[in-house]
């Protein structure tokens, strides 16, 4: 009796287990994307969506402990107090950002006062939100597919950028594990169009929520299965791929939300077998978190970044 309630109970454990692998990645998004909206429309909406985020965040490290991805990157590789430390930068730059959006537009439309009226007609305010949110993920992700695909090819970014691939893990905590440096090329290239198109600061303010999703999203090691979804967003098993070792998988899926450049410009990798588990870079990236943020500023830093330092060729 006890066995077979036993097996009762483990056969709906795994029931339960496989429909939250095919349902965690719309749940965690779309209801990310729902508290967003309560959050936009509230009295403070900064604070009621840091709430939600937390929520979210918290909802996929219970997740990564009951349908984790990869076992062995549940145990620790003693980056957590750094990968904070790098999220946090980068969040308060993106605060910053975000406060410069606000202004920026009034400035430059009282500076390039000439060319204002033809730069900030040209957004499409009059349609409906959804649509304008989508038309600005669009537009943003180009800039945020080549400042990322640049950091790749061109050893001068992938100084910077290569704190993020150093990982040998991927955890909800290190989704914001980015150079400042980096992370400021990212902002710079995806925002300006959307500046000079005199998008409205509501949409910048949905364009930084779908990344936020989008981000815990692609680096939690949960098992997800995200079918025709890999078509269209940047999903976990998409970026898995590009945090692979070998660089025939990682030099692949650059889009951070979704993959309609990586199509165009032919980097979409998908192919059908479970992504690589094997991650990380050749490289090796300073210890402490001031040495990871000055390590790109010198040249012995950077020959290590690149794998160049004694011993090696
Ligand atoms: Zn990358
Ligand atoms: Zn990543």
């Amino acid at each position: 009796m006890v066995f077979e309630h036993r097996s009762a109970m483990s056969r709906n454990g795994s029931l339960l287990k496989q429909m939250l692998r095919y349902l965690s990645w719309p749940l965690v998004f779309f209801s990310g994307l729902l508290g967003s909206s309560f959050a936009f429309a509230s009295g403070h909406p900064m604070s009621v969506f840091a709430a939600v985020y937390a929520a979210a965040v918290f909802v996929l490290f219970v997740l990564e402990r009951y349908i984790p991805y990869e076992r062995s990157w549940l145990l620790s590789d003693g980056e957590t107090a750094n990968d904070i430390g790098h999220t946090l930068a980068t969040k308060g730059l993106l605060q910053l950002a975000g406060l410069i959006a606000a202004v920026f537009p009034m400035y430059a439309a009282n500076i390039l006062q000439p060319l204002a009226a033809l730069k900030f007609g040209l957004w499409p305010s009059e349609w409906p939100m959804t649509v304008q949110v989508a038309l600005a993920v669009v537009i943003a992700e180009f800039g945020l597919y080549w400042s990322h695909r640049i950091a790749h090819e061109k050893l001068f970014f992938w100084r910077f950028h290569a704190l993020h691939h150093s990982v040998v893990r991927l955890w909800v905590i290190n989704t914001g594990r980015f150079h400042v440096a980096d992370s400021l090329f990212k902002i710079v290239m995806s925002q300006i169009p959307l500046y000079c198109l005199g998008a409205p600061l509501e949409v910048f303010w949905w364009l930084g929520a779908v990344t936020a999703f989008m981000g815990i999203l692609t680096h939690c090691n949960v098992d997800m299965r995200t079918g025709l979804f890999d078509f269209v967003f940047s999903t976990p098993r998409l970026h898995r791929w590009h945090h692979s070792k070998d660089l025939r998988e990682g030099n692949m899926n650059y889009g951070e939300n979704v993959v309609v450049w990586d199509l165009v410009f032919g980097t979409y990798y998908n192919p059908n077998r479970p992504s690589s588990t094997d991650i990380g870079i050749k490289g090796e990236i300073a210890k402490g978190f001031v040495g990871q943020l000055a390590q790109p500023f010198t040249k012995k830093g950077i020959r290590e970044i690149l794998g160049r330092s004694k011993g090696s060729s």
